[in-house]
């Protein structure tokens, strides 16, 4: 038993708190995000817990690209195929971080500007 709070997401993974969940497999779980940015905005979260990406290990190469996969499925499920859309991690204080466990955003629904803010 970690002595870590549980992060947000993992309450989520564990039914604790409500979400919408789209997509879920044994590893990971895509939800759509409280305060959306795009018409779609989905977080795709691994089930095991890291802070950030920085700190993912070599070790956990496949789990990191499930995620990618995960990402795009839920684009597609979410019927951005052929609109296109935009995956985003943000990492650490100026990265925009601000739940501590790995997670991947699924923008679309609008045109995306670049560079991002
Ligand atoms: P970050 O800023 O860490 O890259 O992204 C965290 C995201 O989690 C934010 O876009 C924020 O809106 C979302 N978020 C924070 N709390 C909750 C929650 O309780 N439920 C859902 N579905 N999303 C959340």
């Amino acid at each position: 038993m970690s002595s870590r709070a549980k992060t947000i997401f993992e309450k989520v993974i564990d039914r604790e708190i409500p979400s919408q969940i789209v997509y879920e497999t044994e590893e990971l779980i895509a939800l759509k995000d409280i305060n959306p940015q795009a018409a779609v905005h989905v977080l795709v979260v691994p089930k095991k817990h890291f802070n950030r990406l920085a700190e993912v290990p070599m070790e956990e190469a496949e789990l990191l690209g499930k995620l990618l996969i995960a990402a795009a499925h839920v684009a597609k499920l979410s019927g951005l195929e052929k609109s296109g859309f935009r995956v985003v991690i943000n990492n650490g204080r100026d990265g925009g971080e601000t739940v501590p466990h790995l997670h991947v955003h699924v923008l679309g629904g609008r045109p995306m500007g670049w560079p991002p803010g």
